[in-house]
């Protein structure tokens, strides 16, 4: 839907006013490539999508705020007094930003009418959620005079979806959704929050996404397993390198000296995936840099055969739409992302191949699996902006 037609449906629902609607905008995120590394000091190197969620807000003279999407029919109606109850229905999400502004002094002074649009696919892991919270926070600040700065901007948001809604989830998804910028690619350090941009020109090449539709179970004592794993080798690898204080700083060279000393052979594999997956992020970095979407195309193969075999952290659907896609000439690399078990691929595929490639894997995937997988295919958009003059 065009801003354009976003608008007329802003003013159907609630009406003209000679107060100026603005229009702010959020994208969606991919990681790129460096997985389960966030929580072992590694790196990640997510992009923001050419996808995300618009918001029209205006003012109004009384003290409502009216909640309203294009995507789902629950609308809202809140006195200014009302805001901080939860309801258990989306409007959580921009409610929790209020509630979170409202800490920093930054409370509403009237009503605002509020229509949101996403065009994510909601619960895929592309991270609407994400999308949602940082457009609200972005737009509130920008309106009540606070300051936009994109990095307060993503803890903010992460708070309110710790704290608020109530879901336990790191710090990358509102990074890059707050942070991205059109052709580049961030790679970020979660715990210190040190970032930088890196290009990363598509060209005749496009980011296809393919959900696997596999719904995922088990997957948080799985998550935790794999946690006290890295916990158990870094133990061990502290007393040969007393410095290490994450498992990702140590250097593929490093571990080979001194990988004997884990016993566990499990163990050892979890380790050995997470210091060659950050050497892969960084020898990303370079590649990209130097334009090379061969290479990265290569590192992306080889991030999700760690994940397959040294991570565990694949299923059979991952792994068969990866496989089908490798298959598609146009495909410079593909590889499951985000937690595993389920949830979607990436690749990166050559323009003229991307119908080949939702038609062959789509048919194969299917085949194979009995599921229906979904393509998204996009470019790498902006981080959270303001539309000036869309509508
Ligand atoms: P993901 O972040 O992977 O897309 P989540 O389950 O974390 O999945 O977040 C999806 C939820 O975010 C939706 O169920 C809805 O509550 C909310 N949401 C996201 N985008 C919108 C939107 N445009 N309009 C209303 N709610 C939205
Ligand atoms: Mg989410």
């Amino acid at each position: 839907m065009s801003t354009q037609e976003l608008n007329r449906k802003f003013i159907e629902k609630y009406g003209e006013s000679t107060e100026e609607t603005r229009v702010f905008y959020a994208p969606g995120r991919v990681n790129l490539i460096g997985e389960h590394l966030d929580y072992n000091g590694g790196y990640v190197l997510p992009a923001a999508l050419e996808f995300g969620t618009f918001l029209f807000v205006r003012p109004r003279s009384d003290s409502k705020v009216q909640f309203a999407s294009t995507n789902l029919p629950y609308e809202a109606s809140l006195d200014l007094s009302e805001i901080g109850n939860k309801s258990g229905e989306w409007i959580d999400y921009p409610v929790g930003v209020l509630v979170e502004l409202a800490k920093k002094d930054l409370k509403l002074q009237h009503g605002y009418d509020l229509l949101f649009h996403g065009d994510i696919p909601n619960g895929s892991g592309l991270s609407s959620s994400a999308s949602i919270e940082v457009v609200t926070a972005f737009a509130f600040l920008t309106l009540l005079g606070g300051d936009t700065d994109t990095v307060e901007i993503a803890l903010l948001s992460q708070r309110v979806e710790n704290q608020y809604v109530g879901v336990n989830s790191g710090i990358m998804d509102q990074f890059a959704v707050a942070n991205g910028k059109r052709d580049h690619a961030i790679l970020l350090m979660c715990d210190t929050l040190e970032y930088s941009l890196i290009p990363f020109v598509t060209g005749s090449y496009k980011l296809v996404i393919g959900n696997t539709n596999k719904k995922r179970g088990l997957v948080d004592s799985k998550y935790n397993e794999r946690r006290s794993q890295c916990d158990e080798a870094l133990a061990i690898l502290k007393q040969e390198v007393p410095e290490l204080s994450y498992l990702a700083e140590l250097k593929p060279e490093q571990f080979e000296i001194h990988k004997d000393k884990i016993t566990d052979e499990t163990v050892r594999r979890r380790a050995k995936h997470v210091v060659e997956e950050n050497q892969r992020v960084l020898d990303s970095v370079e590649v990209l840099k130097a334009n090379n979407l061969k290479q990265f195309g290569q590192y992306m193969n080889d991030s999700h055969v760690s994940l397959r075999d040294l991570y565990e952290v694949s299923c059979l659907e991952l792994d068969v739409m990866v496989e089908e896609a490798q298959k598609i000439p146009g495909t410079l690399g593909a590889r499951m992302t985000g937690a595993g078990f389920g949830g979607c691929t990436v690749s990166l595929v050559h323009e003229d191949d991307v119908e080949r490639f939702i038609s062959e894997v789509g048919a194969a995937y299917t085949e194979r699996t009995g599921l229906t997988g979904e393509f998204y295919v996009c470019g790498i958009g902006n981080g959270v902006e303001e539309l000036k003059g869309a509508n």
